[in-house]
């Protein structure tokens, strides 16, 4: 198959890109790299640099291209952000895929992986949280998603464009080479951050709060190695192939770590002391997030693979040991 992977440059794209390409696709990437990383983009997949808000580049990427099926990741992705600069995201994230969807129906292509977010849900109603739970996003990250998932909705309804929608929970780890990896800027997730804390690259890790309801008083994540989340989006492609029918599921591992217990098992795995104190909680953090992925489990036949804390936090741990600043050389 050939796929256009838009945002194929930033964290979860990329590592999709390696997928694609370990399973013998074709791979053409668009991205604007506002975010992404040339250097991140798999040798063998063909690239175009520019944004999707560009009708003119998009019809370019699809008139050179035979392309069977769009994966996209191109968003802005930080929440803090998105709440105190909420047009960039519903500008970059919806307006954005509005754009490309035009171009698709223009391309006659009619099938899109989209990625999209546990933020969609807001604070849980219980947990394990199951895809038709109430979506009452907290932030407008999550909402930006969210409206995404609407005007699927209403495109295969009018244009007959076929959707998967993955809500993530934690993406985290790195491609087990070693060769890419986590690098954003700013970094803002727990696992870069404590583990360039046992670089020496930070004097400390902040512990956002520790008077929240669970067993250590930190809060409670769902952490999903990169390349199973890449793994999901093939299997999804070859979902909308076989019975052409569109889907959101959620993808983590049903299994939540502390933020305590995640710094531990870093401690281990680094052989590192990694400093940590308490400090406030972050605005808006959930104590508990975990995902029930039991409906991708069984209609995508996907499974996780990399599903221990350690073997995240290792994968991790060679990307940035091996890559202390980075892409940058
Ligand atoms: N966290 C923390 N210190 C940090 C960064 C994150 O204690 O420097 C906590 C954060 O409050 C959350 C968890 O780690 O409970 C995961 O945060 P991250 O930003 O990685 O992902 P999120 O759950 O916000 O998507």
């Amino acid at each position: 198959m050939n796929v256009l992977v838009c945002g194929g440059a930033g964290y979860i794209g990329s590592h999709t890109v390696y997928e694609l390409i370990e399973q013998g696709h074709s791979v053409v990437v668009a991205d604007n790299l506002v975010k992404g990383h040339r250097a991140a983009v798999h040798r063998e997949a063909k690239f175009y640099k520019g944004d999707l808000r560009d009708a003119e580049f998009l019809d370019k990427v699809f008139g050179e291209n035979n392309i069977d099926a769009v994966i996209d990741f191109a968003a802005f992705s930080l929440v803090g952000e998105s709440v105190t600069e909420p047009l960039k995201y519903f500008d970059n994230n919806v307006y954005g895929t509005i754009r490309l969807l035009e171009a698709m129906n223009r391309a006659g292509v009619k099938k899109i992986v989209f990625s999209s977010t546990a933020a969609t849900y807001g604070e849980p109603e219980s947990i394990p949280i199951v895809e038709s739970d109430s979506t009452v996003p907290t932030n407008p990250y999550g909402e930006s998603k969210l409206t995404v998932e609407k005007i699927l909705k209403w495109s295969d309804n009018a244009y007959g464009i076929k959707y998967v929608a993955l809500r993530y929970f934690n993406a985290a780890g790195a491609h087990i080479s070693g060769e890419i990896g986590e690098d954003h800027d700013p970094e803002s997730h727990l696992i870069p951050i404590i583990l360039q804390t046992a670089l020496g690259k930070r004097e400390r890790i902040a512990i956002f709060g520790d008077d929240y309801p669970t067993p250590d008083g930190t809060c409670i994540r769902d952490y999903i190695h990169i390349t199973d989340l890449a793994d999901a989006h093939i299997k999804a492609i070859e979902k909308l192939f076989k019975d052409n029918t569109s889907a959101v599921y959620n993808l983590g591992n049903g299994k939540g770590f502390s933020v305590k217990e995640v710094v531990e098992e870093a401690r281990r795995v680094t052989g590192r002391e990694i400093k940590a104190v308490i400090e406030d909680r972050r605005p808006g953090d959930p104590s508990t997030l975990i995902a029930s992925s039991e409906k991708a489990i069984k209609e995508l036949g996907w499974q996780p693979r990399f599903n221990t804390l350690s073997q995240i936090i290792e994968t991790a741990w060679r990307w940035h040991s091996s890559h202390p600043n980075g892409y940058e050389k």
